[in-house]
């Protein structure tokens, strides 16, 4: 079961469609495997519609304020509302969104990841030892956005971060300091964990990063390869 989910702050962002590309495909993306979350950003999307239609556009108010007129729309012509009314009178269709998810091969192994991620799957992927990572072109100054592979038994050595480090898991497994992580969790970490990311069976992340990692332990000249392909 999903343990770690989006903070509210960040739903409501997202319903609001205010969050930077890296972090609304990451709550998207948690949403799809989500139904919690999902419910929760459905409900503000409508909370936020209400509150811009009761608020009025800044014209309206001049227009009410201002003039005694009310603006009465132009009839629609009688076919037009026929029409309309013809189509309106058919019943809902059950459309299933083009939202199936998608197919995508790392390795040895082909994962089902969300639809959004399609758009951003242009670049290579780039391998050192057990860990791939493709990043994705997301023009955010320092943020990196990218898909990070790791295969069984692959680890990465204990660090902690100069910014925050997001990590979606959508695949697989992977355990660190504060215990094991399922696909769908969202993990928002911040510069004061120090932790070393392994996994038994092989994950696949997605992960936004906005400053280098900084190793903890061993020395950082070896382990700046490793760094700079996660980050
Ligand atoms: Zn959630």
């Amino acid at each position: 079961m999903i343990k770690h989910h989006p903070q509210e702050a960040l739903l409501l962002a997202h319903a609001k469609g205010e969050l930077p590309l890296s972090m609304a495909i990451a709550v998207s993306a948690h949403c799809t495997l989500c139904a919690k979350c999902t419910a929760i950003v459905a409900a503000l999307t409508e909370q936020e519609a209400q509150a811009t239609l009761s608020a009025g556009s800044p014209e309206d108010r001049v227009t009410a304020s201002e003039t005694d007129m009310t603006l009465v729309p132009d009839p629609l012509p009688r076919e037009l509302q026929a029409m309309l009314a013809h189509i309106f009178s058919q019943p809902e269709a059950n459309v299933i969104p083009s939202h199936a998810p998608i197919s995508l091969s790392v390795r040895t192994t082909t994962y089902s990841i969300p639809a959004v991620f399609r758009q951003h799957l242009t670049r290579p992927w780039q391998q050192l030892g057990k860990v791939c990572r493709m990043r994705f072109d997301v023009d955010e100054l320092n943020t990196r956005a990218s898909l990070l592979h790791i295969d069984a038994l692959g680890e990465i050595p204990q660090h902690t971060h100069k910014g925050y480090e997001l990590t979606l898991l959508l695949a697989g497994e992977f355990t660190d300091i504060n215990g094991e992580y399922v696909p769908g969790d969202f993990i928002l970490l911040d510069n004061q964990t120090h932790h070393a990311p392994k996994t038994k069976t092989g994950c696949l992340c997605y992960t936004v990063l906005d400053a280098p990692l900084h190793f903890t332990k061993g020395l950082s000249k070896l382990l700046n390869p490793i760094g700079e392909l996660i980050y």
